[in-house]
């Protein structure tokens, strides 16, 4: 088995990259330091232009909604280089692949290209203040009434709500049916009378992180909806079908480059800071300790590079995964763990001072990697729940 990329793969990856050097500049960089709540600025716009017309955005979509119809492999290379300066290329999130699995056409023409190209924003809106990793206790509802709906209730940690266009939600319509059967996904404008988002600031909020923080995001939300009323035509998927089209549209995300993704630039920031800097006038780099350590590292950095590359064989093949995308998701959040508790050892208390402290290491990086690799363990499934999936789909054991 060749695990190595194709003369043409190289030959994206220089191309990409040779590209960042030259366009991501220091004041596109110095936008998304100030847009960490979701505003961009005209520069990135316009990087992000360049790159669509380069053809990167959407590499492995389908023509007809806005892609290049390319291999997954080739999105994962442009992304990969991308995420090297912090900076998202592929991210449509799940509501992306729920919609190409299950929306109708005149959904993946509503959403799919705008999706793609930024103007439309989704908010996940599945968690709830009583359903989180038991989301299947939801309880937002939604009543069917002639060709309308009618939601009430809540949802909770909705990142993004305050300037997504679109809430991607799941709402129970059938309360009498088992509970995964009385559940569907609704795609809902931001900007329907009845909807009030209040802001949920994180521990990132205050100093905020600095770009290139490993989970950043300052804020996430509540979201309320009062006598909402949405046509019927924004269901996607069947009615109280939305437990199967949301869990197919997670699996899909998961699988996806995103989780890899987080921990390329945060591993290479430690090694880098590591090479280039002394403590009490000691190279670090020649300390056999660390460089052990750096190296174990590492070797996990990979094994979570090949199972990215992995699932994507398997998505491009058949689709046909089953434990794969739990098993990313659990490794990915406990190497980001293991790395920023790594280098929390390495530099010693002063790795725990966050920005605004004079004595703060990189701008408070380290210390903020730290608080937002134990987040992302919890959110988009949590490590507990995926092992159980891993349990039960991939070795067969018996539901807990
Ligand atoms: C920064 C951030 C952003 C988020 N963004 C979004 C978003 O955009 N949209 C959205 O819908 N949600 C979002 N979430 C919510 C996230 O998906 C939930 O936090 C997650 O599902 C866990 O739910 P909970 O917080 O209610 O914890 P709980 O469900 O109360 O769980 C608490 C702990 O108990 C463990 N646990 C619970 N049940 C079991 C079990 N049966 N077996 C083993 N362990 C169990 C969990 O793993 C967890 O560690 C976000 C969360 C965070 C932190």
């Amino acid at each position: 088995m060749d695990f190595g990329l194709s003369t043409e793969q190289e030959a994206l990856r220089d191309d990409v990259a040779h590209f960042i050097k030259e366009n991501v500049t220091p004041a596109v960089m110095a936008e998304l330091e100030s847009s960490l709540e979701g505003g961009r600025g005209p520069n990135y716009d316009a990087l992000m232009q360049k790159v669509s017309e380069r053809g990167w955005v959407g590499i492995s979509w389908p023509k007809e909604y806005g892609g290049q119809g390319g291999s997954r492999i080739d999105q994962y290379i442009v992304e990969e280089e991308f995420a090297r300066v912090g900076i998202g290329v592929g991210g449509a999130g799940s509501g992306a692949p729920a919609i190409l699995m299950a929306g109708t056409e005149e959904q993946k023409k509503e959403f799919l290209p705008g999706l793609l190209n930024g103007s439309i924003i989704f908010a996940l809106g599945f968690t709830e203040p009583q359903a989180g990793a038991d989301l299947a206790g939801l309880q937002c509802r939604a009543v069917r009434d002639g060709d309308d709906f009618v939601i009430n209730g809540q949802k909770m940690y909705t990142s993004a709500a305050h300037y997504a266009t679109h809430i991607y939600m799941m709402c129970r319509t059938d309360p009498e049916a088992p509970r995964h059967k009385g559940i569907t996904i609704l795609l809902v404008p931001m900007d329907t009378p009845g909807i009030t988002v209040r802001p949920l600031w994180t521990i990132q909020n205050d100093p905020p992180a600095p770009v290139g923080t490993t989970y950043g995001m300052p804020r996430t939300n509540e979201v309320f909806f009062e006598d909402v009323r949405i046509s019927v035509s924004t269901m996607l998927g069947e009615e109280n079908q939305g437990w199967y089209v949301g869990a197919m549209g997670l699996n899909l995300d998961r699988v996806g480059a995103s989780r890899y993704l987080i921990s390329v630039r945060r591993d290479e920031d430690i090694i880098n800071w590591v090479k280039e800097n002394k403590v009490d006038g000691h190279s670090l780099a020649d300390d056999p300790a660390i460089r052990d350590k750096l190296a174990e590292l590492w070797i996990e950095a990979q094994v979570c590079r090949l199972m990215t590359l992995r699932s994507m064989s398997i998505v491009e093949r058949d689709g046909n995964f089953t434990y794969e995308g739990a098993a990313e998701k659990v490794w990915a959040p406990e190497h980001g763990v293991r790395t920023t508790e790594t280098i929390s050892q390495i530099l010693g208390p002063y790795a725990q001072l966050l920005n605004g402290s004079e004595e703060a290491i990189e701008d408070g990086l380290f210390a903020h990697n730290l608080m937002g690799s134990f987040q992302s363990g919890i959110n988009h499934g949590s490590v507990q729940v995926m092992r159980d999936q891993m349990a039960r789909r991939g070795l067969g054991l018996p539901r807990g």
